[in-house]
């Protein structure tokens, strides 16, 4: 499917490895340029080099730690006015909620609630001058079924959850659509850190972790990175100008709803 993005340009945060490298390489795919970040710059630049090479577009790259303000700022001079934003960053750790002390609420909000808020309000106005634009936030899936040790991602996933319902209807007439995207369990470093919590807290295997994660997926498999990539690049597409403020989930099924 063509997706009427082409020459478009794209920041994709967190984006050298994972989830959003995943969404960056179906950007890249459908001839949109990058903006791509993380904070380590080997991957970073081996990612990049990967998707000039293998679909001719622009990516610049910059290394910076996206959830500090310093960090933000350095991404955003670099990025400039683009169409599309893709935010993301690493999770915060697994725990046990009465170990959780208000500092450790305050990182998990500045990185996976207020980094995404901040980057949304520095990219909006140029999309709404514009015309069009489009936001993905990669979520979580517990923000619909919360996970017990991630507590403090359930947390702060919940507040940007809040933030994009509203904000997401006031920028859709000026042809800025905002959608999020819950990943439920995917081959990533992150997943393989959540499988060694499995096999430590249970004394088991790594393959028994994953068939005991595995079982609850009725795709019976973890997603992967192109999987998650595909369904973030339709919402950023023209096809998905319609579908607006929703949560969308990339879970194999893992969710049991009927709606
Ligand atoms: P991942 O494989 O660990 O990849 C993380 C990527 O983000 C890397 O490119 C990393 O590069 C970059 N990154 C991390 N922190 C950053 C920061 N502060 N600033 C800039 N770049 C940063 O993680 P993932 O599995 O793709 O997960 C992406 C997000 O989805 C996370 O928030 C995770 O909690 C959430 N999620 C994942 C799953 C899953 O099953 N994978 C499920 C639900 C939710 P550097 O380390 O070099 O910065």
């Amino acid at each position: 499917m063509d997706l009427g993005i082409r020459g478009k340009r794209a920041l994709v945060c967190a984006g050298s490895k994972g989830l959003g490298r995943g969404c960056a390489e179906a950007l890249a795919e459908a001839g949109v340029d990058l903006v791509l970040n993380a904070r380590g710059t080997e991957a970073l630049e081996a990612a990049a080099t990967a998707m000039r090479d293998r679909f001719g577009v622009d990516v610049i790259t910059v290394a910076a730690d996206i959830t500090s303000p310093e960090g933000r700022a350095e991404v955003l001079a670099a990025a400039g006015a683009v169409d599309i934003l893709v935010t993301n960053a690493g999770g915060p750790p697994p725990g046990h909620w009465p170990d959780w002390e208000r500092e450790d609420f305050i990182r998990a909000l500045d990185a996976n609630m207020l980094t995404p808020i901040a980057l949304m309000k520095a990219l909006l106005p140029g999309m709404i001058d514009r015309g069009w634009g489009r936001v993905v936030n990669i979520t979580s899936a517990s923000v619909k079924s919360p996970i017990g040790v991630l507590g403090l991602s359930n947390s702060a996933r919940a507040g940007l959850t809040g933030y994009v319902a509203g904000t997401a209807r006031q920028v859709a007439p000026h042809g800025v659509i905002i959608n999020n995207l819950l990943p439920g369990i995917h081959d990533t470093d992150r997943a393989e850190a959540l499988d060694a919590g499995v096999m430590k807290a249970e004394n088991i295997t790594r393959e028994a972790a994953r068939a005991q994660r595995m079982a609850g997926i009725p795709a019976r498999r973890y997603g992967s990175p192109a999987d998650f990539g595909a369904a973030c690049a339709f919402l950023c597409s023209q096809q998905a100008a319609f579908i607006v403020g929703q949560n969308l989930l990339v879970d194999g099924g893992a969710f049991n709803s009927t709606l």
